[in-house]
């Protein structure tokens, strides 16, 4: 049974806010504004920059250097058209400026939007002392309930010379384009990453131990996105483990298992996040952190402590920032808004803005064939665009649909717009959607999407995983 806290405005206050939450990213800001708008009196604690890693050093500035980096292709493309393009030059250090610039402007938004709905932002590393009390810079706040948001932050394995390797954090801000560059995971950031380098100009190396990249995809994207990624030059180093980073003259040699090496300018890691809770008193606190370290919670984000939750990264569950702010707004009607709400987390749509990019809702053909027998669409075709350019570009689309239920369980998309085309379909998932009812959609042409409601033929055989 749910414990409510406090409603606001019922008792007096016993404690300074009703909330303090620590932390201001998407989750965080999204919970403290709502919260504040609701009424409930709320603090916010961050260390560094208000937005957190989507808006500071994540989707948003990665998303707008992959807008940078498609450039490169367009300007070739353009010639196709009948455009003359000579003379197109790039330069990195006015990118990052101009990336920059925008994020001191969303910066400026979010603190805001925390002004706008009455919530205190205490700048500086919130610590807790005990399960109604966090202290900032040695100032103690006290709070009904108390929010960890905090965050992740890259991880990178002990080996020797990691200390030469950057992450994603630093590759936002280099301050030149490296001619090569390294790059060790298979990751969503590292093949966003290996795409925003090679379409910038520099010869990457995506180095990875598994045999292909994006573990947990479904196979046909990572055979496809892998496929399309190699055509436009980038090199994949499959089955490898890194055994060292040695640094010689400025450049550095990544050894790898058998003796063989990557040469490269700039080595970057993307081997995953890990949550941010060491150093808070949080198990000091009674707070229960899993084998990864994440703050263990229940379906109402509530930790092992009744009066202190967790919602995004730092719990890691869905690691995407939407899925914060869903968790936030699912934490807001729990404490602030009289109904106790569970985070749905079936059916969420999720992007790689690799090059090209890939959308994808549902269930891997294999996660699906676990449950039963399903039947597979599956189309590639060159889209229009490259019938006139030559670029040899393929987009992958396929459907998973229950064979029982004609229910479509699972839709993946390699190709230009992806992400835009699936969440659309993201919807029709969540309502329960049949390939039959697919099938009486009159698509929108000519477009790829359409190619998603125009599928007839399953394949005969396509048992694989
Ligand atoms: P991921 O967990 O997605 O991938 C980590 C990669 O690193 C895997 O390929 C893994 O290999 C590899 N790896 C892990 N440890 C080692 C090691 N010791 N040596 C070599 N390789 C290793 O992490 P990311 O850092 O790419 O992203 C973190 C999270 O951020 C993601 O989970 C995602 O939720 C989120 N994110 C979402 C984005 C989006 O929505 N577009 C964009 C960027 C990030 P293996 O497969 O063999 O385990």
């Amino acid at each position: 049974m749910l414990a409510l806290p406090t409603v606001v405005g019922e008792t007096m206050p016993k404690y300074d806010f009703d909330l303090f939450t620590i932390g201001a990213g998407s989750g965080g800001v999204r919970a403290s504004r709502m919260a504040g708008k609701l009424g409930a009196r709320v603090a916010v604690a961050e260390e560094s920059r208000v937005g957190g890693t989507c808006v500071m050093r994540g989707c948003i500035p990665k998303k707008l250097l992959v807008l940078g980096a498609h450039f490169a292709e367009d300007f070739e493309d353009a010639r196709a058209y009948g455009w003359s393009v000579d003379g197109a030059r790039f330069d990195w250090p006015q990118l990052i400026r101009n990336k920059n610039k925008e994020l001191d402007r969303l910066e400026g938004v979010y603190r805001r939007v925390l002004r706008e709905n009455a919530v205190t932002l205490v700048e500086g590393r919130a610590r807790l002392a005990d399960a109604h009390t966090v202290e900032v810079d040695g100032k103690r706040h006290t709070a009904e309930n108390i929010l960890i948001a905090t965050g992740g932050w890259p991880s990178m394995p002990a080996l020797p010379g990691i200390e030469h390797a950057i992450s994603s954090n630093e590759a936002l801000d280099l301050p030149r384009l490296p001619k090569r560059i390294a790059i060790v995971g298979g990751g969503y950031i590292a093949v966003e990453f290996a795409g925003i380098f090679n379409g910038l100009g520099a010869g990457v190396t995506e180095i990875i131990r598994a045999g292909t990249i994006l573990r947990g995809f479904d196979e046909d994207v990572r055979e496809a996105l892998a496929e399309e990624m190699r055509k436009k030059g980038v090199t994949i180093r499959s089955d490898c483990q890194v055994r060292a980073i040695e640094k010689t003259n400025g450049r550095y040699s990544v050894r790898l298992a058998g003796g063989d090496a990557v040469e490269a300018d700039v080595v970057m890691y993307a081997t995953g996040r890990a949550p941010n809770t060491k150093g808070m008193g949080l198990e000091e606190a009674g707070v229960t952190l899993d084998n990864k370290g994440a703050v263990a919670v229940d379906a109402y984000s509530r930790s092992s402590v009744p009066n202190i939750c967790a919602i995004g990264d730092v719990t890691d569950r869905l690691n995407l920032t939407p899925v914060a702010i869903a968790e936030a707004m699912a934490l807001v009607q729990t404490l602030f808004g009289k109904t106790p709400t569970a985070m749905d987390y079936a059916n969420i749509a999720t992007a790689v803005f690799s090059q090209p990019p890939i959308g994808t809702v549902g269930l891997t053909e294999a996660e699906a064939r676990e449950r039963g027998p399903v039947d597979v669409y599956l189309s590639r075709f060159k889209p229009l665009k490259h019938t006139l350019t030559g670029r040899d570009e393929r987009t992958m689309m396929k459907l998973v649909v229950d064979r029982k239920t004609d229910r479509v369980l699972g839709c993946h998309m390699v190709g230009a717009d992806a992400p835009e085309i699936i969440q659309g379909i993201a919807v029709a998932l969540k309502c329960g959607a049949t390939k039959a009812q697919f099938d009486a959609t009159v698509g929108i042409h000519p477009t790829a999407a359409e190619e998603f409601v125009t599928m007839r033929e399953k394949l005969p055989e396509h048992g694989k995983g």
